[in-house]
């Protein structure tokens, strides 16, 4: 079988869901072939000759190769100023490689003038025109090769972001129509989204052979035939992926030990709305993995794509660090008030923490039950800093409990913290189109597709995105505390990225 990632999304890892099936395929003595078609179709189109010759597309042909290199070595990362300039030439050069087509495309762009992703049909006219889509002539060549010498069974595509949905389906649409005889399997984050609400009709029958939601290893074994194994947890394996020629000064590895959230309380939370249970691996079998893994592949740095690392896990790599720099998504808990913990977190390699702090009101917070003190989430701020663990705080605005005043006080928790904050993502609430709480707010069709996964609703204090919009870009992000935090933020990738701002040279060495 063949196992297909496929493009846009940040080219800085490996998709981690494929890795996690080939670790099942390899358990099962399942033979399969990985593209990953994001990095490669993504790594054709800068190769290709752009039409356009302005100033700017000649000046990044002529930086390609060395902005390619800046950005796979330490390079880029220990200069702000040639970084930004990489990123920046590279989506000029992405963008003008598509120009013929209707598509705006980037490192992590997609957008068709014409298609909507949230829209069924939409999709199915990717599928019926593949040669509209710009990365046509990478995918035909390279899937022609591919299927040259013999017909997989199952060709599987993992979908998780809507900048990856057109070209699934370009890609899908082609092999339907050229390989008529191929199965084709489709899951991933976004496909899992899909299928998860409940008025969910599966527009894709004619299209798609079998669509997979959540954790995608026991479908596929079973779609071959093959009974899975009593243990179900099987290690992410990487060998079949190009981990060192992402765009990162070295191999970064994604690993998961959890899906779904401890917590599981927030109100309006995409989590807790598709219902998706908490199913965690034991903390000393992702101790051990993550170890076996360094051990292999020798990572610059890992990143825990949980929704929320739990505190037990947190102590188990600080017992048994993993021996690389490490960072991921946590709660602002108790745990992260006693500077011992956050010391011996540091100790164990956490370069970064990722906290969904969503506001600096304590009525906002009790509202949507984040379970977040202020005054714990002040203290856990300090100390992290103290032990020199960076803080990507993420705050969402306009949620239904927020108003003007409520987030006047985040902008002043803000700029009181402006030592502790290292990086910031402003986001202005999407309320999920299912859930228990949707039922009782006033809800409109937010974007024109049967496959949206929010809706627009109508704010409780009259708070309307564009004014939230207007606070945000007059206000907030003008106060000379909060743009200086956010002009840290590396473009394009942002967290994916930030680790590397923030490590010391020690660190870069490993
Ligand atoms: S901590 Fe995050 S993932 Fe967990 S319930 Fe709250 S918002 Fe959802």
């Amino acid at each position: 079988m063949i196992l297909i990632y496929p493009p846009v999304a940040k080219p800085c890892e490996p998709p981690a869901g494929i890795a996690k099936l080939c670790g099942a395929l390899n358990h099962h003595r399942v033979g399969y072939n990985v593209l990953d078609a994001n990095l490669e179709g993504l790594l054709y189109l800068l190769s290709v000759p752009p039409a356009a010759s302005d100033t700017w597309t000649r000046r990044a042909v002529r930086h390609l190769s060395r902005h390619l290199a800046s950005l796979t070595c330490w390079t880029a990362y220990q200069d702000d100023g040639r970084y930004r300039r990489a990123i920046k030439d590279l989506n000029r050069l992405l963008d003008m490689a598509a120009k013929s087509t209707r598509v705006r495309l980037g490192l992590a762009n997609y957008q068709d003038e014409d298609l909507s992703p949230a829209r069924s049909a939409d999709l199915m006219r990717a599928a019926e025109n593949p040669e509209n889509n710009p990365f046509y002539p990478y995918f035909k060549k390279r899937l022609a090769d591919y299927l040259k010498s013999e017909q997989p069974p199952i060709i599987g595509f993992s979908l998780n972001y809507l900048t990856q949905a057109l070209c699934t389906f370009a890609m899908i649409g082609f092999l339907r129509r050229e390989h008529p005889g191929v199965k084709l399997a489709l899951g991933g984050g976004l496909v899992t989204s899909w299928m998860r609400n409940p008025r969910w009709k599966n527009p894709f029958g004619s299209l798609v052979d079998h669509l997979v939601a959540g954790p995608g290893e026991a479908a596929l074994l079973s779609l071959l035939g093959v009974s899975p194994s009593q243990d179900n947890h099987f290690r992410p394996n990487y060998d079949s992926l190009p981990v060192r020629d992402y765009f990162a000064p070295g191999p970064i590895l994604p690993y998961s030990s959890s899906s779904g959230c401890y917590w599981n309380k927030c109100l309006f939370c995409p989590e807790r709305a598709e219902g998706n249970s908490y199913q965690t691996i034991p903390a000393d079998r992702v101790a051990e993995d993550l170890l076996h893994l360094v051990d292999k592949h020798k990572p610059v740095l890992i990143h825990l794509l949980d929704n929320a690392i739990s505190p037990s896990l947190m102590n188990e790599i600080c017992k048994h660090p993993p021996g690389a720099p490490w960072y991921g998504f946590t709660r602002i808990t108790r745990h992260l008030t006693d500077p011992d913990f956050c010391l011996a977190l540091r100790q164990s390699g956490c370069v970064m923490l990722k906290l969904g702090l969503e506001s600096g009101d304590q009525s906002v917070l009790d509202s949507l039950h984040k379970g977040i003190n202020l005054e714990e989430a002040s203290l856990a701020l300090k100390n992290l800093r103290k032990a020199g663990i960076s803080s990507y705080v993420y705050l969402l605005f306009g949620t239904p409990p927020e108003g003007l005043t409520e987030a006047r006080r985040t902008l002043e928790f803000v700029v009181k913290h402006q030592d502790c904050v290292g990086f910031l993502n402003l986001a202005i609430f999407n309320m999920p189109i299912y859930g228990p709480e949707v039922r009782q707010m006033e809800t409109r069709a937010f974007y024109d597709g049967d496959l949206s996964l929010y809706t627009s609703f109508d704010h409780p204090k009259g708070w309307s995105r564009q004014l939230i919009r207007q606070f945000l870009d007059k206000e907030f992000k003008r106060h000379p505390a909060i743009a200086s935090i956010l002009r840290r933020d590396p473009p394009v990738f942002t967290s994916n990225h930030a680790p590397f701002f923030v490590m010391d040279k020690e660190m870069t060495r490993i």
